[in-house]
């Protein structure tokens, strides 16, 4: 997310590099105090069972192996497990994770980064084929990310890409970690930077092979410039980052989100059916209002997954402010411009 506050900010966090804790959203000062190791390396706590409630893969029943080190002998490429029944919400600083990991499906993982370590709480998204694995954000930094994707790469061969959802500071900050690592490549921040890597030209889709599995990236400029959506077509999976979440949709030039949006609706529309839409934070609790900006604890937070259903009600919520925008309470998310 950002926030009028923190935007210029923001701009000074690309300007540098995306130094840890400069850019917008990324924390203040108190936040960003390195927080002790994760002794277990990771993990889902309490993380049995999926808790899929739409889409068209199948899911399975109760799992038991899911999340870090689980194992499947699932053969479908299809196969999930769904969505942990609690994230890390800050409310077990003393023995959560700074990161959880929840393995999604075969190859695919889910990250959070905790709110006892940044209010912002931001998820990552790592995608891995048989030639490269696509890691999506990095977070706000100070947390052992490097370590975490590590260990899920062990034993793949892979060449590790290092992108992002957009370049504000509590989705870049992290990248430090991972330049000068070996078979790894981090792709920059400014727009035209993002564009190069992965092959978009002007307004229209690019496909980025990682080995057996394509994940698509379409430019939807609007809360920040650099934005850009992934598709996996193994999953279906749509990550919106901060441009659709369940949360405050903080929206620096309006003109160019509301043409990002439709494109969005094009591209899904384009046979790349969504499983779920999978954004940048949790700012909603499952019933009232949205958290106050800033705290570090979301008790009784509503699920990360929203669905197509959510991708067009936005559409149509964006649609029908036309050239004025403003604040509009939805079930699942707030536009907040
Ligand atoms: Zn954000
Ligand atoms: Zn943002």
């Amino acid at each position: 997310m950002t926030s009028l506050v923190t935007r210029s900010l923001a701009f000074a966090g690309i300007v540098l590099g995306g130094l840890a804790s400069v850019g917008a959203c990324s924390p203040s000062a108190s936040d960003t105090s390195i927080p002790e190791p994760d002794p277990a390396g990771s993990g889902a706590e309490g993380t049995s069972g999926g808790t899929t409630t739409s889409g068209g893969l199948p899911t399975p029943g109760p799992v038991t192996d899911a999340g870090p080190g689980g194992t499947t002998d699932a053969q479908d490429a299809s196969f999930t497990y769904g969505f942990p029944t609690k994230w890390i919400d800050g409310t077990a600083c003393g023995t959560d994770p700074t990161i959880q990991t929840w393995k999604y499906a075969e190859g695919t993982f889910i990250l959070r980064q905790s709110l006892c370590t940044t209010f912002e709480g931001p998820f990552m998204y790592l995608f891995v084929g048989t030639a490269k694995a696509l890691l999506v954000d990095t977070g706000t930094g100070g947390v052992d990310l490097l370590s975490e994707v590590t260990k899920l790469l062990a034993g793949k061969f892979v060449q590790l890409v290092v992108a992002h959802s957009h370049s504000h500071g509590d989705h870049v900050s992290g990248d430090n970690a991972f330049k000068g690592q070996a078979s790894t490549t981090v792709v920059g921040l400014q727009t035209t930077a993002v564009k190069q890597f992965f092959g978009i030209t002007g307004d229209g889709p690019a496909s980025f092979d990682l080995g057996g599995r394509v994940v698509d990236v379409l430019a939807i400029p609007g809360h920040q410039a650099a934005h850009v959506a992934y598709y996996d077509h193994a999953t279906r999976l749509l990550l919106t980052g901060d441009t659709l979440y369940p949360g405050r949709l903080y929206i620096d030039d309006w003109d160019s989100y509301r043409t990002s949006v439709p494109r969005l609706i094009a591209f899904v529309d384009a046979q790349r059916p969504v499983s779920f839409v999978l954004g940048g934070h949790i700012e909603l609790p499952k019933t009232g209002a949205d958290y106050a900006y800033g705290v570090k604890q979301h008790p009784n937070e509503h699920a990360l997954q929203l669905g197509d259903a959510e991708l067009r009600e936005l559409a149509a919520g964006v649609n029908a402010m036309g050239a004025t925008p403003k604040r509009e309470v939805h079930t699942s998310f707030i536009i907040s411009p």
